[in-house]
């Protein structure tokens, strides 16, 4: 059994759910643009992902090249590990320190 990991995560450990990737192959996310329902196959850079305290905070998000429309989505955990783990950017927002 995959246990959850606490919160922020860092590592790949969704490596092992691309049992057969060898080497440095691009991964193709695909997804669907809600304003023009065109399917969409994006690579890593075309999508941004910003994690935030919450899941509510926690989103990726991508231009559709089709309608130029800015998708934005609410990213579960999984989504999370599969897209930072498919090499796409995460930004990480965290409130600035308290105390120390
Ligand atoms: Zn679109």
């Amino acid at each position: 059994m995959s246990g959850s990991a606490p919160s922020g995560a860092d590592g790949m450990s969704v490596a092992s759910a691309f049992s057969g990737m060898t080497g440095v192959e691009p991964v193709v996310f695909k997804a669907a643009c809600p304003d023009c329902r065109t399917g969409l196959e994006l690579s890593a850079s075309a999508l941004r992902l910003v994690v935030g305290a919450t899941h509510r905070t926690t989103f990726y998000s991508f231009t559709c090249p089709q309608c130029r429309t800015a998708v934005r989505r609410p990213a579960g955990e999984r989504i999370v590990e599969l897209l930072t783990g498919g090499g796409v950017r995460a930004l990480r927002l965290h409130a600035t320190g308290r105390g120390a």
